[in-house]
């Protein structure tokens, strides 16, 4: 029987599984992933998580729960960095991560909850493969093949989402499950910028996307931004943030309002986010100074609700198209 590898369908699953996917199950073992958010998912979450967490984190421990009786194997890894900028890491949650979840949720399977610090250079990707190739009796060939592929699948994954293709739509396409087809007939561009886990996370920010995408509004999103474009926007604040996700975040917000010309930029952020709340006004000033482009920020918690979001996205596009319809 292969080993089953849980990955919760929560933070970095947005951002490296197709990597992770492609590692473990090159190594010969089984991968399981949660479910798609639900309510009963996000419930487990608030009643396992300290009750002070941002709703990313609570939902991670929903989606572990989730997870517990069907792996041998939990991948919870601590996230420190993954890029080379001086000082930049993840939010002290990542780093904290395993330790919350062995401390909040009983009856866990063993957790593989490596390090991943990139600051060190590319190498260490490899000793972290390493490391978890070991745990799981792999030998070094079998490991070096199966981070090869990981990187392979990471890559053509990132293409996808290049070419406008959100990570739900990337992962089935890598899976040959489908195909999507991106709507052209849209009246205005926004940008739709947040942390992944929250950008493409469809219950707990109420389907966001799509809502959006009804009302003919084209996303672009952080992620559809190449990684180079996204450096070189670093040069236009005084200084780097501590946390890459607000980094890319708040480089992407510059990159839309300066080279693309959105019509407007909808920020989401986390109630209890530490990170957001600096970001948050940061793209707001910019907003206005560079633009102006018309901005409004979405909060999310536990209790976002359908209806009043429905409100102010349909009160923000009409403003939007009317003000396109005076110019
Ligand atoms: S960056 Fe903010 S939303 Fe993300 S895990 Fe940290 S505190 Fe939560």
């Amino acid at each position: 029987m292969p080993t089953k590898i849980g990955i919760p369908r929560a933070l970095s699953y947005y951002a490296y599984y197709p990597f992770w996917k492609t590692f473990f199950e090159s190594l010969g073992h089984e991968t399981v992933t949660s479910p798609l958010t639900t309510k009963h998912v996000l419930d487990n979450g608030i009643k396992e998580a300290v009750t002070d967490a941002c709703v990313p984190i609570k939902l991670f421990h929903g989606h572990v729960c989730d997870l517990k009786e069907k792996s041998d194997f939990l991948f919870v890894p601590r996230f420190v960095s993954v890029c080379r900028e001086r000082k930049v890491t993840f939010c002290p949650k990542f780093l904290g991560l395993p330790d919350m979840i062995k401390t909040s949720i009983s009856g866990l399977p063993p957790l593989l909850d490596v390090r991943i610090d990139l600051k060190k250079g590319w190498a260490e990707l490899f000793k972290v493969c390493v490391c978890l190739g070991k745990r799981l009796d792999n030998n070094l060939m079998e490991i070096s093949r199966a981070l090869n592929r990981g990187i392979k699948a990471q890559k053509r994954y990132e293409k996808l989402l290049l070419r406008e293709f959100t990570p739900v739509e990337a992962i089935a396409m890598l899976e040959g499950n489908k195909e999507f087809v991106q709507n052209r007939d849209t009246r205005l561009k926004f940008a739709l910028l947040g942390f992944p886990y929250t950008v493409y996370d469809k219950f707990i920010n109420v389907d966001i996307i799509n809502k959006l995408k009804k009302m003919g509004v084209k996303i672009f999103t952080t992620e559809m931004v190449p990684p180079k474009i996204l450096l070189s926007q670093a040069k236009k604040v005084p200084k780097n943030l501590f946390w890459y996700f607000s980094n890319q975040v708040l480089r992407a917000a510059l990159y839309y309002i300066d080279h693309v010309k959105v019509d407007g930029i909808i920020h989401i952020t986390a109630f209890g986010c530490g990170p957001d709340a600096m970001v948050d006004k940061m793209i707001e000033l910019e907003a206005k100074h560079r633009g102006p482009v018309p901005f409004m920020s979405i909060t999310i918690d536990e209790h976002t609700g359908e209806a009043g979001l429905i409100t102010r996205l349909e009160a923000f596009v009409d403003m939007l198209l009317l003000r396109s319809e005076m110019t």
